[in-house]
């Protein structure tokens, strides 16, 4: 028997008429590339996307279906895309502006966007491959003086193209189910694969994480956004900010960590995303010059590597700031998981309660996880047993676009996330590696991740990678790679060998160490394990 109950399709629409009709008066503030500070209200907002969906309808002849791109960095009118783009039923296609050349060529002509709206700062990026994109016909230029020149084809200043719009328009009718956003994986692993979100996916995900169970916002918070918005619909703060009624903060192209302090300082920022090497950064530079008054920031929320135990530690020892870990893939929305302490917790001692935090944690209402062990058996939920972590939900994919991966999910119905992990009998699941960075020395697995997060923690250690090198005898042995905090600090291999031996017995432990000024980085600011393999595993040492 059917429920009674009306078919309200859960679009971004009714996101951003709910953000209007209730937090019309709710701030967006954008620090913009050329340094200015531009602030305006969810209302203002509201009418501009009205005016940019004439503008995409009537003048750049944009119909239901269509893909439109963003090479953009994080501030109001990129918001405003997101809405108005799959408000009139288009797809909101991010491009994210660190591939390389030859990747951004290959995601605009794969996905076939008809329009570009690119920051004015990151068209010499897309002047280089233009003649070589198929399927553009106009590129609309952000942020731009009047007086900008360029070599693209067939250009407009988005601000005359909604100037002479009307604030007039009507939502079209959207099927849930619809194609909303795209964003393409960050081709660690060969070239980029498509996600195409739906408006239905997109306002689940978004609402879920409001709960204070999960990302614990309110209309009390003012929250930072330093996770791209061309990176996986920027963990759906872009949405959730107007649900929940929080203040947004883009920060633009003003992403090292002195700026970040700044506006976190001047804006009074309450919460805030980014993965862990931001928060490395600021860690550090707050340490160096701690600020005269106590931050308004009670939480930052990390994902898309491990949150190192010694940050949360520091953070909250030295500036009375939480950290909460959260687990998430391009293919999940991204966010899967979160990890917080229940109230079952308040007898387990300090060091127990950070082990809980620092694992990745409970998955959201709506996401299923299992784990799947080497011979195909479900792994014992005993916090021990490892395998590959699968998920479903109704927000993970379920084909990429255009592309048949088929080994990327399993015959019942699940993805296959290729990390490897484990899963307590609470629910907790930790990440011990991903399937491609694990090492296995004499036939017993080593955990990267586990040695990254307790090198970490040495005083004089800022970053810390692990990869897997040849070695004669037990086929692969780990490396590290270490920045430390104090260039002219000095630190033997042997003092970090007597550190480690605390934690891991001898095999684990790595006996090669390699001093560098930085690790390298992917697109989104994680380790590039690809790449220091390529630097370091070929035999060089
Ligand atoms: P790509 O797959 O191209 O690297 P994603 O941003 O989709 O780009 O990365 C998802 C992966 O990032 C996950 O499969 C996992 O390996 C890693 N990851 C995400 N969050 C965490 C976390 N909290 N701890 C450890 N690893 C994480």
């Amino acid at each position: 028997m059917e429920g009674l109950m009306m078919d309200y399709p859960l679009t971004t629409n009714t996101i951003l008429e709910y953000g209007n009709s209730v937090y019309h008066h709710k701030k967006i503030i954008s620090h913009l590339p050329d340094g200015t500070r531009h602030e305006y209200r969810f209302g203002d907002m509201y009418k501009r996307c009205k005016r940019l969906a004439n503008a995409l309808v009537h003048k750049l002849g944009i119909t239901n279906g269509n893909m439109v791109g963003t090479f953009a960095w994080n501030h109001g009118p990129h918001v405003e895309l997101y809405y108005a783009i799959s408000g009139i039923g288009a797809v909101c296609q991010t491009i994210n502006i660190r591939l390389s050349s030859h990747q951004i060529e290959y995601i605009i002509n794969n996905s076939e966007d008809k329009v570009i709206f690119v920051d004015a700062t990151l068209v010499p990026l897309l002047e280089k491959i233009a003649p070589l994109l198929e399927t553009v016909e106009y590129y609309i230029l952000l942020n731009a003086p009047k007086d900008f020149t360029t070599t693209l084809p067939n250009t407009l200043h988005y601000e005359d193209l909604l100037a002479e719009q009307s604030e007039d328009f009507e939502w079209p009718k959207l099927n849930e189910n619809d194609a909303c956003g795209m964003c393409y994986t960050s081709g660690t692993t060969g070239l980029p694969k498509g996600v195409l979100y739906s408006h239905r996916s997109t306002f689940l995900h978004a609402s879920t994480i409001i709960s204070p169970n999960a990302g614990n916002f309110s209309n009390s918070d003012t929250v930072l956004l330093i996770v791209p918005q061309f990176h996986v619909m920027a963990w759906g703060f872009p949405y959730l900010c107007l649900l929940s009624g929080s203040n947004m903060v883009l920060p633009s192209s003003h992403l090292q960590p002195d700026s970040i302090i700044k506006i976190l300082q001047e804006e009074k920022v309450t919460k805030a995303n980014g993965v862990p090497t931001i928060w490395l950064g600021v860690y550090h530079a707050m340490k160096m010059n701690p600020p005269k008054d106590k931050l308004a920031l009670e939480e930052y929320l990390v994902g898309g590597s491990a949150l190192p135990k010694s940050l949360i530690e520091g953070f909250e020892k030295d500036f009375g700031i939480k950290g909460v870990q959260a687990w998430g893939m391009t293919e999940t929305s991204p966010l899967g998981t979160v990890s917080r302490l229940q109230p079952k917790h308040a007898h387990l001692s300090a060091s127990e309660k950070m082990d809980i935090r620092a694992k990745q944690g409970l998955a959201f209402p709506g996401v299923e996880l299992r784990i799947v062990m080497e011979d195909g058996t479900l792994a014992p939920t005993d916090g021990k047993s490892m395998g590959e972590l699968h998920i479903k939900g109704a927000w993970t994919i379920q084909a990429y676009f255009k592309t048949n991966n088929s080994e990327s999910f399993t015959e019942d119905g699940w993805f296959k996330t290729g990390d490897v992990c484990t899963l307590d009998e609470d629910g907790y699941m930790e990440i011990k590696d991903r399937t491609k960075d694990l090492i296995k020395s004499g036939g017993e697995w080593i955990s990267s991740v586990a040695l990254e997060s307790a090198l970490m923690a040495h005083p004089k250690i800022k970053e810390a990678a692990v990869i897997a090198i040849p070695d004669a005898k037990w086929v692969e042995k780990p490396l590290a790679l270490i920045v430390l905090v104090n260039q002219n600090d000095e630190i033997s291999d042997g003092e970090l060998i007597e550190f480690l031996s605390r934690d891991f017995v001898n095999y684990q432990i790595p006996k090669n160490y390699v001093y560098v000024h930085e690790v390298p980085k992917t697109s989104v600011g994680k380790f590039d394990k690809k790449e220091i393999r390529r630097l370091f595993a070929e035999g060089v040492l």
